[in-house]
């Protein structure tokens, strides 16, 4: 038998961490890779371009924590390249600035592997360059060094090289903050001012970027005052003043919730957006879901699934009835087939995505995604049989305006109305609706709606005072906080914090509940209460 076609190793740069930074070259190399091996400083976005058979390798430690020895890693390489297959060694930064990478290079050329190196951003420039520091300006410097404060084995030597680069204008100095103290000494020691700027970029790039600026004299201090820890980038020079003009990417007014304590309430399968937008923003997010989805008595859903083939429209009305429904169906034994006679309706664009998601197109989605607009573009439904599942107290009465936020799920309720486990009854829109234009509808409940079980850390931060704003994506968040606050009420914890919601619907709950409402933008949407709540901080 032949052996394999050799593989090859890429030696990839993957940036400093702002997952945009990674080269085209590198895109290409991660997309057909079969094998990925990574350090600890990747971004895990980036491993998302891999296909997803390709084997991850994490070498950035074991599970004693420490790293794998780096004969480990170039064995590793070798024996996946002897194999036959394509290899991406992906390294933080660029994989030749203190990356190891010349040695992994060395390892391959040893063992006949081809490779290739494709370099990347280096953190050395980058992270400056995210804190408005050039690390070359003209007029200001000329020069700029990167040098390692990590003091290796080899002691003297390594010392007496980084200070024989310590004449440049600027100097960068990687893997240094704990050697920070004896660094700024050497420097001053070597005839460096003390007045000389420094900055320490932790870090750079991430959306939660930090930067310490000072002088040589007190930067050391300043940098245990704020708790700055690894990865940081150190700069030295006067090219660190420019920062007052040119900070750019973590200037306050580019993230204008920074300082605020922001509740997400969503139930835990829908509260990423939320989080992410708000984190972006420079909030810092606590999660408290406050209800949660579960699967109903299933006798019903399964007696109507069963004669399916009896119905001509089935509607959707959020993201939740279809996945219940249809996970539902599949459980039971069915396919796809078992829909093939009834059409599909979708309230709007998310639930339509998660048909799609199931191998299905909606025949139809309104333009307008009200009860109303399903209800009469659906065309002549006169002796339709149609079914409408729901959820136990959530009834199919979609939002107008509802945008690619598509509000899920969507709620209305009976105002006074107490149903079931104190949460809210429904106010059946779409089935009157419907029924109106004689069509013959019939609800099924595909899944249940309760207060979910308190998030013990989450909820102290709401009554310790640390939260100072609560955001609502529907009714049912508002009864479940009120469940998990037991006997406090909701009006007594929510007074002195800024509440917002997503809409009118959610709004007015609230003020049944006696909950003053400071926010409810006009896009009923996650990114319309984000905006609105901007809009709020900066008004403030
Ligand atoms: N090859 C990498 C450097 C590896 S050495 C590159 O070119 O960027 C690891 C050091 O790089 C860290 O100790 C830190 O000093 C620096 N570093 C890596 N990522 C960083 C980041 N996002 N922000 C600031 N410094 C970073």
């Amino acid at each position: 038998m032949s052996s394999p076609t050799p593989g090859i190793v890429y030696l990839v740069g993957g940036g400093p961490g702002d997952p945009g930074l990674l080269t085209l070259r590198g895109l290409a190399c991660l997309r057909r890779a079969d094998v990925v091996v990574f350090d600890r400083l990747i971004g895990r976005e980036l491993l998302a371009h891999a296909p997803a058979q390709a084997e991850l390798i994490d070498v950035g430690k074991e599970s004693d924590r420490h790293p794998v020895p780096q004969d480990r890693i170039n064995g590793l390489l070798v024996d996946r390249a002897v194999a036959g297959k394509v290899v991406v060694r992906l390294k933080g930064g660029d994989p030749f600035v203190f990356g190891r990478g010349g040695e992994e290079a060395e390892a391959l050329v040893a063992a006949g592997i081809p490779f290739e190196i494709v370099p990347g951003v280096t953190s050395a420039i980058a992270a400056p360059a995210y804190a408005g520091i050039p690390v070359t300006h003209r007029t200001v410097a000329c020069s700029a060094a990167i040098i390692t404060g990590h003091r290796s084995e080899s002691g003297q030597a390594e010392e007496c090289s980084w200070l024989s680069a310590a004449g440049a204008d600027t100097l960068v100095l990687l893997m240094g903050v704990a050697n920070l103290p004896r660094i700024v000494a050497q420097l001053v020691a070597a005839g460096r001012p003390a007045e000389t700027p420094v900055a320490v970029i932790q870090r750079g790039t991430f959306a939660d970027q930090r930067v310490v600026v000072g002088t040589l004299a007190d930067i050391a201090d300043r940098v245990v005052t704020e708790g700055i820890r690894s990865p940081a980038t150190i700069v030295v020079g006067e090219v660190v003043r420019l920062r007052e003009r040119l900070r750019w990417f973590d200037r306050p007014d580019r993230r204008p919730l920074a300082g605020l304590r922001v509740l997400n309430t969503r139930p835990r399968h829908e509260a990423a957006e939320l989080t992410a937008r708000l984190a972006a923003l420079g909030a810092e997010v606590v999660e408290l879901p406050c209800m949660e989805m579960a699967p109903p008595d299933f006798g019903p859903l399964d007696a109507v699934l069963q004669r399916l083939a009896a119905f001509d429209w089935l509607v959707f009305t959020s993201v939740n009835t279809v996945t219940f429904t249809l996970d539902r169906l599949f459980a039971l034994g069915y396919d796809a087939r078992a829909l093939g006679g009834v059409r599909l309706a979708a309230v709007g664009p998310a639930t339509a995505q998660a048909l799609h998601s199931y191998g299905l197109r909606a025949d139809f989605t309104p333009s307008r995604f009200t009860a109303a607009d399903l209800a009469t573009e659906m065309g002549d439904v006169a002796g339709a049989r149609v079914l409408l599942p729901r959820s136990n107290l959530i009834p199919p009465a979609p939002l107008p305006s509802q945008g690619r936020g598509e509000m899920l799920p969507l709620l209305s309720l009976r105002r006074g109305e107490k149903g079931d486990g104190g949460m809210r009854e429904v106010r059946p829109d779409l089935a009157d609706a419907l029924n109106a234009r004689g069509a013959i509808v019939e609800t099924v409940i595909a899944y249940t709606v309760r207060p979910a079980t308190a998030e013990p850390g989450a909820l102290a931060a709401l009554l310790g005072g640390q939260i100072q704003v609560v955001t609502f994506a529907s009714p049912s968040a508002l009864d479940g906080l009120a469940t998990l606050l037991g006997d406090r009420t909701l009006a007594d914890v929510l007074t002195p914090l800024c509440v917002a919601c997503i809409g009118p619907t959610t709004a007015d709950a609230a003020r049944d509940l006696g909950v003053r409402v400071d926010l409810t933008p006009e896009e009923h949407t996650v990114a319309g209460m984000v905006d609105e709540l901007v809009r709020w901080r900066q008004g403030k």
